[in-house]
């Protein structure tokens, strides 16, 4: 089966949420719930100031650490920016872009994402690129427009290599947070189109097979082995359930059983 071929991510998101002096605690119960596959990747996603203290509570586990935004730029007078070399420097391995609350708040464009995207791969940092339509979209049957956009212009100038190492998160904007989770068939549905746009607009299928495809949008420790069951999903972008360890941990074992 194509599963095979790529990694079964499972991603937490904690967005702004948490406190260094939380860290440790939730690392605790994370580990004692923790069964990691070989197949498998478990990462959570910190703000900046909590990386250091959850990179030590993680050390010697299998957890990776991300972060969930970085600069667009190398170095410089960017006052508040955090560069992919700054993030490589300290051990963080992953990182969130193009996350549709900075679409949204911060008004990021397709291709302010593309440009992190090649600032993390220059340093090593597996970027996940979010895509996703909003309600409106949804409901005017423009799905599938609005998602290839983002990825045809996400993964500009990329070439197939490089593509290997990107890991893409579908997350339809009206699922996030909100508690309406996609179903199984619709977040397949678009997972599998992203996986064909790749192959035939943009690469290849050996390429495109190659990519894992996480969905993202109210997922959780009752919706997620349902979830990750579908050919195309290869894990989880996972926000309010991350931030419950137990939840999490069971979350990484129906993706473990999946990959
Ligand atoms: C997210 O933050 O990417 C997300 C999917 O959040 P939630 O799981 O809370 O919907």
């Amino acid at each position: 089966m194509d599963k095979k071929f790529r990694k079964t991510v499972i991603a937490g998101n904690w967005k702004m949420n948490q406190l260094a002096s939380g860290v440790p605690a939730y690392a605790d119960t994370l580990k004692a719930g923790l069964a990691v596959g070989a197949q498998e990747e478990v990462v959570l996603c910190a703000p900046y100031p909590l990386l250091p203290a959850l990179l030590a509570a993680v050390d010697g586990t299998p957890v990776r650490v991300g972060a969930q935004d970085v600069s667009a730029h190398d170095a410089g007078a960017y006052t508040g920016e955090v560069s992919a070399a700054m993030l490589a420097d300290l051990g963080v391995t992953y990182c969130i872009i193009g996350h549709s609350e900075r679409r949204a708040y911060h008004a990021e464009s397709d291709a302010l994402v593309n440009e992190k995207l090649k600032a993390l791969l220059k340093n090593g940092v597996t970027p996940i690129i979010c895509v996703g339509e909003s309600l409106e979209q949804r409901d005017a049957g423009e799905t599938l427009k609005v998602v290839s956009e983002q990825i045809k212009n996400g993964f500009a100038d990329i070439s197939a290599d490089e593509a290997r190492g990107v890991v893409v998160a579908y997350e339809p904007i009206w699922a996030i947070g909100t508690g309406r989770t996609a179903t199984s068939e619709q977040a397949q549905e678009v997972c599998s189109f992203i996986r064909e746009y790749l192959a035939e607009n943009l690469y290849d299928w050996d390429t495109s097979k190659a990519i894992s495809i996480l969905y993202g949008g109210s997922m959780n420790g009752k919706n997620c082995a349902e979830l990750l069951a579908q050919i195309d999903i290869d894990g989880g972008l996972i926000g309010g359930a991350s931030l419950k360890p137990a939840e999490f941990a069971g979350m990484v074992k129906d993706g473990n059983e999946d990959a």
